[in-house]
């Protein structure tokens, strides 16, 4: 089964071509980062005038690099939501008009479930697991017991974690995305400036507070004029995220007794994060999967690799499929 899977629903314009939901054929994938840059986040109406302007561009290109044509493709998926509704409608009705000219069945993908099936394609995923998906708009703790049975039993209510980090790097003039910068600089500092580690009951997770106390004691020191150094609200910043995520992840690890851990989002790139989990999951025998970068950020491989699992279950989407800028995994 040779799938075309199209994925637009924040600030990349991606497409690939996965045949059985592991044999990336291609991945092509535009990023806006440049654009969206010297605004210090992602601008929706932007977002969704650049998705237009590359998508068939990029749907050409994944076809090229695969060398498959039309004829060959089985399906057509698209992710369906949750992310920003106008950049989602570009793909959804790109998706649309291929299949609708073509006679192909169309797959909804939710974006969640394409981020978790990124670790299919390096390899089989393995049940019970529970997925940690760190990404700019999420922070979700997942358990699966088998394909396509996803139970959310953890999320952050407020902050995901990558829009804490590039908030927290926008405090210290870092250029967005500020993840990698604020991970790069944590390297060098210490964690002696004593952030909160937001611990909520159950498996839920909440950023803004930390955030604030990052911006509250870089003002204080600001009013008392003393040095702030950028190493080490980096460092502080990541070791609470750390403590905080590696703690929960290994709660419910624990309590749900599962042996198969599989990290993915943007953040998933992050080196203090690794570092510990890595660690931790040496320590108590827990297998751990992080797939490469180019998988962990947005992409289209992932919702392809998902996708497959959707049309051997025979979900389909009608012509008037909607995108859905919330929607329950
Ligand atoms: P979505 O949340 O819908 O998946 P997104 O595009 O916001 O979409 P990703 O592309 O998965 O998310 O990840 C981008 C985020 O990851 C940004 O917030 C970025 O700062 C963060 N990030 C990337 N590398 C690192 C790193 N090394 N350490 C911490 N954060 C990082
Ligand atoms: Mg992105
Ligand atoms: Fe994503």
């Amino acid at each position: 089964i040779t799938i075309l899977a199209v994925e637009t629903s924040c600030d990349e314009t991606a497409v690939s071509i996965v045949r059985n939901g592991r044999e990336v054929l291609s991945n092509s994938v535009n990023s806006q980062i440049e654009s969206h840059k010297r605004f210090g986040g992602v601008v929706p109406e932007v977002a969704s005038r650049h998705h237009v302007e590359n998508i068939t561009t990029v749907i050409d290109n994944a076809l090229m690099e695969a060398d498959v044509s039309m004829k060959e493709i089985d399906a057509i998926a698209v992710t369906e939501g949750p992310g920003l509704i106008g950049a989602l409608l570009v793909g959804i009705n790109a998706a649309k008009a291929l299949a609708l000219s073509h006679h192909k069945p169309l797959i909804p993908v939710h974006h969640i479930a394409g981020h978790i099936y990124a670790n299919h394609i390096i390899e089989p995923l393995k049940f019970p697991l529970l997925a940690l998906i760190v990404s700019g708009g999420h922070t979700e703790l997942v358990i699966m017991k088998n394909h396509l049975q996803f139970e959310v039993i953890g999320e952050t209510r407020d902050d995901a974690v990558g829009e804490a980090y590039d908030k927290v790097a926008r405090t210290i003039h870092l250029p967005y995305p500020g993840g990698p910068h604020v991970d790069r600089l944590a390297a060098e500092g210490q964690d002696n400036l004593k952030f909160p580690r937001p611990i909520l009951d159950g498996y839920d997770f909440s950023f803004s507070g930390l955030k604030s106390a990052v911006i509250n004691t870089l003002h204080n020191k600001q009013q008392k004029g003393e040095d702030i150094v950028p190493e080490d609200v980096a460092a502080s910043f990541q070791a609470s995220v750390v403590d905080v995520l590696s703690q929960k992840t290994f709660e419910a690890l624990e309590h749900y007794k599962i042996k198969e851990l599989i990290v993915c989002g943007g953040v998933a790139a992050n080196n203090g994060l690794r570092t510990r989990l890595t660690q931790m999951c040496k320590d108590s025998n827990i297998n751990l999967h992080i797939p490469p970068l180019h998988l962990c950020t947005d992409n289209a491989a992932m919702i392809g690799a998902a996708a497959y699992f959707y049309y051997m279950n025979n979900v389909r989407a009608e012509l008037n499929l909607n995108g859905k800028s919330t929607l329950d995994l």
